[in-house]
């Protein structure tokens, strides 16, 4: 049986990005990176806002906030190393009533407490000569959020991580797991059906939306760990692209009391189209169609600070699901990043319930990983 340093499960962003960190930091090493689809980045890597956030909202200390901060700048960095398409267009949190204004104050020190340092209040007048067709009494600004073209991040990473040491096993599936000897018999089908079988000393969860399987598949209670993956929903709808240039930057509301996302708010594409979303459902499957029907909740949450958006104007887009081990009547999670020593399972790192700000924090998250590597055994 083939035997390597490191098996990677997923090639999300997340995946790729520990790819490219490991395969710098260790390059005499062997990497194999697994995952089941024909390409990168087929699921929720692909299927997100591509904001790259600020770390305004998180609770502090958490890893959110704290690997969303230091990933915004990072992968500003990356873009402009690389030359990855990226616009940092800023972002009005804003209120819509006088009542709000107390929300915008406590998300403003929330930020500042999390070290996002150029966030600013700004009054009605302020935010009309930015957004003169955006209602809004005032607004919290963040000129650090941007967006980005994650497409060729994931290219980019994928590339990185092949000029060193890392083989990619595209078309794999990994169905089993086992722990022997100090380290890791995974078992993977591949695309003819035929099974395999690599030993490895290092296994890295980021399968995303499966990334509880791993551990379930070693007897971790899943349960217990709060590593149970709930999927979530987030759909789409686009505007027509006469509307999309009313509004420059990308609008949110205060966030949702219930925080299973940020609300429904307005995103910009690099090319330039306005849309709303995600919302947010849990789901018992995993289905990419957008529901039509949901346009007037769409419609219902923009209208009182986009007037110019009628109901016809909006058309589905798309849609994502996120991996969140909050379930319906949870508390806030934050990400899991966990070497699992302590459980027993030396070598094994999960990454678990790592929905948004991922695609932000996947530097930084890689970076962790690396850290992680190395300091063990201390
Ligand atoms: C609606 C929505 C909006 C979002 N907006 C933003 C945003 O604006 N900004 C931001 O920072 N973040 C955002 N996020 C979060 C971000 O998209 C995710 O955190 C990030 O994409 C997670 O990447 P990942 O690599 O962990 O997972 P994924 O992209 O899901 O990758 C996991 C990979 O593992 C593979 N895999 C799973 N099981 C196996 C197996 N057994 N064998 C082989 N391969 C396997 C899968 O095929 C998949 O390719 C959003 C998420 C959603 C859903």
């Amino acid at each position: 049986m083939e035997k390597v340093d490191f098996v990677i499960v997923g090639a999300g962003v997340v995946g790729l990005a520990v790819a490219a960190e490991l395969s710098f930091k260790f390059d005499d090493n062997s990497i194999v990176l697994v995952e089941r689809h024909n390409k990168f980045g087929r699921e929720t890597s692909s299927r997100n806002s591509e904001v790259i956030h600020a770390g305004i909202y998180y609770p502090t200390g958490s890893l959110k906030a704290k690997l969303c901060v230091d990933g915004n700048k990072r992968l500003y960095r990356f873009c402009e190393e690389w030359g990855i398409p990226h616009n940092r267009l800023g972002k009005l949190i804003i209120a819509r009533t006088e009542e709000e204004i107390p929300l915008l104050e406590s998300i403003l020190k929330k930020g500042l407490d999390n070290e996002v340092a150029d966030l600013e209040l700004l009054d009605a007048d302020q935010v009309s000569k930015l957004e003169p067709h955006v209602k809004a009494v005032a607004a919290v600004s963040s000129p650090s959020t941007g967006i980005i073209d994650s497409h060729s991040l994931m290219s980019r990473l994928e590339w990185l991580a092949r000029q060193h040491t890392t083989m990619f096993a595209y078309n794999h599936e990994v169905i089993m797991v086992d722990y022997k000897d100090n380290g890791y018999k995974v078992t993977f089908r591949g695309p003819d059906g035929q099974m395999d079988k690599i030993l490895c000393k290092w296994l890295i969860n980021c399968a995303g939306l499966a990334a509880d399987k791993i551990p379930s598949w070693l007897g971790m209670n899943i349960g217990q760990s709060a590593y149970r993956i709930y999927p979530c929903k987030g759909e789409y709808f686009g505007v027509s692209n006469n509307k999309s240039g009313l509004v420059s930057r990308l609008i949110y509301p205060p966030p949702l009391k219930e925080l299973k996302g940020l609300g429904i708010h307005a995103t910009k594409t690099l090319d330039g189209r306005l849309r709303f979303g995600p919302n947010a459902f849990y789901v018992d499957s995993i289905d990419y169609g957008v529901n039509e029907e949901h346009a007037l909740e769409f419609y219902n949450a923009i209208k009182s600070y986009l007037p110019f958006i009628n109901l016809a104007d909006l058309h589905p887009d798309m849609a994502g699901i996120r991996p969140k081990i909050q379930g319906p009547r949870d508390p806030v999670q934050d990400f899991v990043v966990r070497h699992e020593v302590d459980s027993g399972f030396a070598g094994l790192i999960n990454l678990i319930g790592i929905e948004s700000p991922g695609l932000t924090s996947s530097l930084s998250l890689a970076r962790m990983v690396g850290d992680l590597v190395s300091t063990w055994p201390a």
